[in-house]
Order: C-alpha cells, then sequence, then structure tokens
C-alpha cells in the first residue's frame, strides 16, 4: 500500500461549535490525494466520501492503487480515547495512526508490522 504522511500543519481543529464528533475525516483540512478543500464539499459525510474515493483511486480505470494516510493525532482528534484494534491501546494525542481509506485507523507502527504480513485491513480482511 501507498503511505500518505499528513504534515500536522494540514491538520484542522474540528470546531467545538458544530456538534458533530462523529466524523473521524473532521482531522483533515484538504483532502490528502488531490489537495481539495474540505470544508468546501459540505458534510462530513461528503468530506469522508470524498477522501474515501480519492485514496481509492477517484474512480480512474487503471486499478487503482491503496493508499493509506499517516498523520500526528491532534489534541482534538475524535480519535484521542479509541482502541487501536491491533494492540488494544488508546490512542493519545500525538500518536501517529494510520487511517486506510476504509476509515479504520491504527497507530503507523501496528499497521506497518501488520501489512508486512501481507493483508489489508486488519477490520474488514477477514
Ligand atoms: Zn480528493
Ligand atoms: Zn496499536
Ligand atoms: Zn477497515
Amino acid at each position: 500500500m501507498e503511505r500518505i504522511v499528513i504534515d500536522q500543519r494540514r491538520l484542522s481543529i474540528p470546531s467545538p461549535t458544530t456538534g458533530d464528533t462523529s466524523s473521524q475525516i473532521s482531522d483533515l483540512a484538504e483532502c490528502p490525494v488531490c489537495n481539495t478543500n474540505l470544508s468546501e464539499l459540505g458534510t462530513p459525510h461528503m468530506q469522508e466520501a470524498h477522501v474515501k474515493s480519492c485514496l481509492e483511486g477517484g474512480g480512474g480505470a487503471a486499478p487503482p492503487t491503496a493508499k493509506y494516510l499517516v498523520y500526528k493525532l491532534p489534541a482534538e482528534s475524535a480519535l484521542i480515547g479509541t482502541e487501536c484494534v491491533i494492540c488494544l491501546e488508546e490512542f493519545v494525542k500525538d500518536s501517529t495512526v494510520a487511517r486506510l481509506s476504509c476509515l479504520c485507523s491504527f497507530h503507523n507502527a501496528c499497521l506497518s508490522s501488520w501489512l508486512q504480513r501481507g493483508r489489508s485491513c486488519p477490520v474488514h480482511a477477514r
């Protein structure tokens, strides 16, 4: 899989006034694949759909190369306090996480060692 490392300056701080903490993709200010400004895309659901389709290859004719995102969790991330299903430890601020196109997130180190065993998403590969 191709890894896309996101500069921390490109992470957005989710606004506490939106009341929507269900969107994990709100950590992102821009689509890391095509650099589209996600806030212009509308709802968090539309933003997630956009990033998902970009990560999966954007529907082009060529077989898509699976990509995933790597970034450090900002303090406001909705992922903080949730578990990495590989090591069962909680994500904390500044954890380096890997987010797959299926929107599953894991510690980057956990996912790297997992992928060395030749699998795709630990959650969805079963
Ligand atoms: Zn995009
Ligand atoms: Zn982990
Ligand atoms: Zn998954």
